[in-house]
């Protein structure tokens, strides 16, 4: 026991991976590997919500999200909350207004995010799995950065109550975990209808037949012109494909051309609601305000000045400005015809395919400063990410390789609520090749 506390204390202060841990509920329920993690924007009851913003540092939550419910109900605990960009938004967990959180496999880089948090501690071997968010990619990249499963599951097959809306129409809950069969399992707890997210379904609508039977060993791979991808991503891609077909997988290469349009109507869609719903964020109800104010305008602005931080505010402004009246037309309509389009192009493939085979991220775990990616170049590169939200499809993110120290990560993108053919294939995939870990890395949850 006391082995497995300094091992997570050595870890932790190396990877600042929590915002908020229960160390007596963590070493004692260690050993029925029964414990998970937390994304700090999914509420437990009486632990932190902070969202990674300063605006609602210390909160706690009143009450407990249905995912969480479903894990307890079943024997589960929640032993932590686990840090993020604010509110989701960003690619590298950098923008958390709390703490920095580091890769595991090299702590000069970033854990990617915004689920960075979450994929860290699982990554290292300090919680079996931790749930996270996906709106863009935030669970599935940051399991790629970071070297385990990420699912982010078909929208509306786990319910979003309790989760801090960010951009309701495109994210759903789901989880990081160190293998594909846990990740089946706990997803079978977490996912099913709520009376309090009228978004999910009951019963789910049954999955076109393609992921099983027949074409059960046909997949699809997303043809991406070279020198696009970074060399160790394209490496790693090649071998995944060369790597099914050994396992018996047929591999159409396909085009679609639509995607090259995904990151700006995702940015499009994603920013309009946040600045809606953001908007709650006032300072009246809870969350930090100022010392003083002189009328409730000035509370309301003094709190989101000194709350929110740029790339929120940032996106507010974003959010507003395609918003604008007279304005739908040209930004957030174009944005919905395009999403519109890359669902029809997604569900023409998986037609008669079992998944798409595609990156998640076009490099590794990017550095700090120098060595970092822009904020623009970050989200440029959520491409391959976003296009799962906007069709509101099943996305899996499974290590491939390890290059450079650092792993490689690719994705299998399903039919709506197949994730079952998608643990098919990943399963037979980590069966074959062994998931990497990194150096100092201990299995605690056999
Ligand atoms: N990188 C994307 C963004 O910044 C994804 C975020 C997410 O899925 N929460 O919006």
């Amino acid at each position: 026991m006391s082995d497995y506390k300094e091992y997570f204390d050595s870890w932790e202060a190396k990877i600042g991976s929590f915002i908020e841990v229960k160390e007596e509920d963590l070493t004692q329920r260690r050993k029925d590997a029964k414990v998970f993690a937390v994304k700090d924007n999914i509420a437990v009851k009486g632990m932190s919500i902070s969202c990674g913003s300063k605006l609602l540092q210390h909160l706690k939550a009143p009450y407990t999200a249905t995912a969480v419910q479903n894990l307890i109900d079943a024997g589960y605990t929640p032993v932590g909350k686990t840090n993020l960009d604010e509110f989701g938004m960003g690619s590298s967990t950098d923008n958390s207004g709390i703490q920095q959180t580091n890769n595991p496999w090299d702590a000069s880089r970033v854990a990617g995010g915004s689920s960075g948090g979450s994929a860290a501690a699982v990554a290292a071997g300090l919680v079996p799995f931790a749930l996270g968010s996906d709106t863009g990619g935030s669970i599935r990249q940051p399991a790629a950065f970071c070297g385990c499963v990420g699912l982010k599951p078909t929208y509306g097959a786990v319910s979003r109550f309790g989760l801090t809306a960010y951009a309701s129409s495109l994210e759903v809950v789901g989880l990081c975990a160190d293998s594909v069969g846990r990740t089946k399992e706990v997803f079978g707890v977490m996912k099913g209808a709520d009376p309090m997210d009228q978004t999910t379904y009951s019963p789910p609508p049954a999955p076109p037949a393609s992921g099983r039977g027949v074409t059960g060993k046909k997949i699809a791979a997303l043809k991406i012109a070279s020198g696009i991808l970074d060399s160790a991503i394209q490496k790693g891609f090649d071998e995944a494909k060369k790597n099914l077909r050994d396992l018996g997988y047929t591999i159409e290469e396909i085009d679609i051309p639509a995607l090259q349009f995904a990151a700006p109507a995702y940015y499009t869609i994603a920013t309009a609601e946040a600045s809606a719903n953001l908007a709650r964020f006032d300072g009246v109800r809870y969350g930090k305000r100022p010392d003083w104010a002189e009328n409730p305008d000035e509370l309301v602005e003094k709190t989101r000045d000194e709350g929110f931080g740029d790339e929120v505010k940032l996106r507010i402004l974003l959010g507003t400005f395609v918003l604008r009246s007279g304005f739908q037309d040209r930004y957030y309509l174009k944005a919905q015809k395009i999403r519109a389009g890359i669902k029809e192009a997604f569900e023409k493939v998986l037609a008669d395919k079992a998944a798409i085979l595609m990156p998640v991220f076009p490099t590794q775990a990017f550095g700090r400063g120098e060595a970092g990616l822009s904020a623009f170049a970050q989200k440029a590169a959520d491409i391959y990410t976003c296009c799962a939200n906007l069709a509101g499809l099943p996305g899996l993110s499974f290590p491939v390789g390890v290059e450079n120290g650092l792993p490689v990560g690719m994705q299998l993108l399903g039919a709506a609520f197949d994730e079952d053919s998608l643990f098919g294939i990943a399963g037979e995939y980590e069966a074959a090749h062994p998931f990497p870990h990194p150096e100092g890395w201990k299995d605690w949850w056999k």
